[in-house]
């Protein structure tokens, strides 16, 4: 049921997965990544710094999925900046995560204050030509960052992973990644589970499609083009947010859900990757 997105190196990614930030290491996230294998998600979203590459290797091992079946996308911590400690970081990942490869790497934020994200960027770009990831992209990048790279270096990324939810639409930014082909990936897509669910707009539309409210907001992503991995350790919730593929918003819907934006910078939920250091 869930669409892929070509992404513009040509590899192939389920536009929709599951999100383990902040998700216990150990037994808790090779549960949970259970169950979103079983409810059908095949698309994994951690981090190094997420502390839990290795249950999720886990799950992986223990699912009986074929490694081609799966898609797995894992960043590089803040503090393994540089080309070679880039290259080090991913193996370690690869080893805790169980896999010769994934199929994406990030570098989890710019960190424009140490002006080593170009440097750090080679050094994607030299996993990705010794076989060890698919696609490389970037996480928390801003227009200038973005520039930067296209500036000073022969790869564009291929997605840039950012805060995005209807309160925080991010208009330029996603105009930006359209006009340069870079997919955009909607981190906290549901907004972290808070007021966004419960604002009325958000709730009026869930009971006249009959969905609930998180499964309307994952829609509307969905429907933007937006690729998106909720975060859920409850069962119940994770057959939820996967089951948005039996129902299609009116445009005139999404354009009000688009409505709720409050524009840069006081509806971020997250920091500031400007000042994030
Ligand atoms: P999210 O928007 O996915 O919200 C998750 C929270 O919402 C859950 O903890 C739960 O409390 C609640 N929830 C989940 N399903 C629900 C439902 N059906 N109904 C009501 N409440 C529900 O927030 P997130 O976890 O911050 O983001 C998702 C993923 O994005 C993360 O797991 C991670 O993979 C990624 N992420 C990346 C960055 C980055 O810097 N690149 C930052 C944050 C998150």
């Amino acid at each position: 049921m869930v669409p892929t997105i070509t992404l513009n190196d040509g590899v192939r990614i389920p536009q929709f997965g599951f999100g383990v930030f902040q998700i216990d290491p150990g037994q808790a996230t090779v549960d949970a990544v259970k169950q979103a294998f079983d409810a059908g998600y095949r698309h994994i979203d951690t981090a190094q710094m997420y502390g839990n590459e290795e249950g999720v290797g886990q799950a992986i091992a223990e699912s009986g999925l074929s490694r081609d079946e799966i898609f797995v996308t894992t960043k590089l911590n803040n503090n393994r900046h540089g080309r070679d400690e880039a290259q080090k970081a991913l193996e370690e990942s690869l080893t805790k995560l169980g896999l010769d490869h994934v199929d994406l790497y990030l570098i989890h934020w710019p960190l424009p204050k140490r002006d080593d994200y170009v440097e750090t960027w080679r050094g994607l770009e030299q996993a990705k030509a010794a076989g060890k990831v698919r696609s490389i992209g970037v996480s928390n990048f801003q227009i200038p960052h973005l520039d930067r790279l296209a500036a000073e270096t022969d790869t564009v990324p291929s997605v840039n992973q950012t805060e995005l939810h209807p309160t925080f639409t991010q208009p330029q930014l996603r105009q930006y990644h359209r006009d340069n082909a870079i997919a955009t990936e909607a981190w906290s897509p549901i907004g972290q589970g808070g007021e966004l669910l419960k604002a009325a707009t958000v709730t009026a539309l869930a009971e006249k499609y009959g969905k609930s409210p998180a499964q309307v907001v994952l829609r509307w992503h969905i429907q933007l083009g937006n690729i998106v991995f909720p975060k859920s350790v409850t069962p119940s919730r994770i057959a939820e947010n996967i089951d948005i593929f039996d129902f299609e918003l009116a445009d005139d819907d999404v354009a009000t859900i688009s409505g709720l934006d409050k524009g840069d910078p006081g509806a971020r939920l997250g920091p500031d990757p400007d000042e994030f250091n």
